[in-house]
């Protein structure tokens, strides 16, 4: 099923047995478990890029990142 990729926001794949993540677009792929654990620890940030996407989401993506360890 098609999900929305934490990392570019653009359409990423889940696997029919919730074990995988993928994305296409930026090559993204950790389990399901690490997803959610990813978009929650991100949640507050997660919600202002989809709030203000036409800013400078990808900037903000690229620090987010940085950030996440
Ligand atoms: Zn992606």
């Amino acid at each position: 099923m098609k999900i929305k990729c934490p990392r570019c926001k653009k359409s990423a794949d889940l696997s029919p047995d919730f074990s995988l993540v993928s994305c296409a677009e930026c090559d993204l792929e950790m389990s399901y478990g690490e997803y959610v654990k990813y978009v929650a620890h991100n949640d507050v940030t997660y919600s202002d890029i989809l709030g203000d996407y036409a800013g400078s989401a990808a900037t903000q993506a690229g620090s987010t990142l940085d950030e996440w360890d």
